[in-house]
């Protein structure tokens, strides 16, 4: 008989899942809009019923069904299958494993979104076959995950991985989290607005940008040679490098995945960036290193959340 994993993926807007098989086969995969009303209280019962009229259209039994893994955008206790903080959903220190185990009837675990992401990737995508991948989403902030020889790295309340509030300027911009410096503030799309904000006070000469040009926009001017993007592209790849330099020293991975909307500005941000990270990081930890970019798009999610499912199962 062959068995069945569902991946779910909640964001702020929709929620995306998958059916698997446990060689990583996608059957079906399907949307729904995620309802934050009521602080989000009545979507897992939403998601359940979702997940429970595909299984029956599929013709997938109870007998087939292994387990769902959900990932969620937050700061997530995975132990205790609780949301501690997802901001954009509406939950906090929410139980939502046992209230989605309890309506599915099967076994759920649950984790961060973008540790999942890191996950779909390493399972079946950009880092397939390597032991150890540190993964960095790119689009409107940043986020991460990684996995340290085939164990994704979580911590008890779910931090390992935030990349994006690693430290790079001392004293530097403040960030959401409170701090000041972190990576967030100077690269993906809301990092390059600041910059290009701070250089436009600074009058640096003509070019294209203005107030409101968008990430896209200055790497699309960068590409076409405009010298304001140039130097903003190329601040923001050094400090994507430091972050990154420091990182591969302490975990010595095989691949740095590089994914998320940002990313799709391609060659243009992945020359500078690996050529700040050769001079940067310690040379041994440069050895069976490669960069690459991500190849399951807004699938590796739940990719990642069937990964999970099956990890914890012990399959
Ligand atoms: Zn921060």
């Amino acid at each position: 008989m062959t068995k069945y994993i569902v991946g779910v993926d909640v964001g702020g807007t929709s929620t995306k899942f998958g059916v698997f098989t446990p060689e990583g086969e996608k059957l079906t995969h399907w949307k729904i809009s995620t309802d934050t009303d009521d602080d989000a209280r009545h979507f897992p019962a939403r998601i359940a019923s979702s997940i429970e009229k595909r299984l029956l259209d599929e013709g997938i039994a109870k007998e087939e069904r292994l387990g769902v893994g959900v990932g969620v955008p937050g700061f997530i206790d995975e132990t205790a299958g609780i949301v501690h903080n997802a901001v954009n959903i509406g939950w906090h220190d929410y139980p939502l494993q046992a209230t989605l185990a309890e309506a599915l009837d099967i076994p759920v675990f649950i984790n961060n979104d973008a540790n999942l992401a890191a996950a779909g990737e390493y399972w079946q995508g950009a880092g397939k076959k390597e032991a150890s991948t540190l993964f960095i989403t790119l689009g409107t902030g940043v986020g991460g995950g990684m996995i340290i020889n085939g164990n994704l790295v979580t911590g008890p309340r779910g931090t390992a991985g935030e990349i994006g509030h690693t430290l790079v300027v001392p004293h530097g911009r403040l960030c959401t989290c409170g701090r000041e410096g972190c990576l967030e503030e100077y690269v993906a799309a809301k990092g390059l607005r600041r910059s290009l904000h701070d250089h436009l006070r600074n009058d640096d000469g003509p070019s294209p940008l203005h107030e409101n040009s968008e990430a896209i926009d200055i790497y699309k001017a960068a590409e076409a040679g405009d010298a304001l993007a140039t130097r903003i592209v190329d601040e923001a790849a050094y400090y994507l490098a430091y972050a990154l330099a420091n990182a591969a020293t302490i975990v010595n991975p095989e691949k740095i995945v590089i994914g998320g909307g940002v990313s799709a500005a391609g060659q243009t941000l992945l020359q500078p960036v690996v050529a700040h990270f050769k001079r940067l990081v310690l040379k041994e930890a440069d050895r069976h290193l490669a960069f690459e970019f991500a190849r399951l798009g807004n699938d590796a999610g739940i990719y990642g959340g069937a990964w999970l499912a099956l990890r914890r199962l012990g399959r």
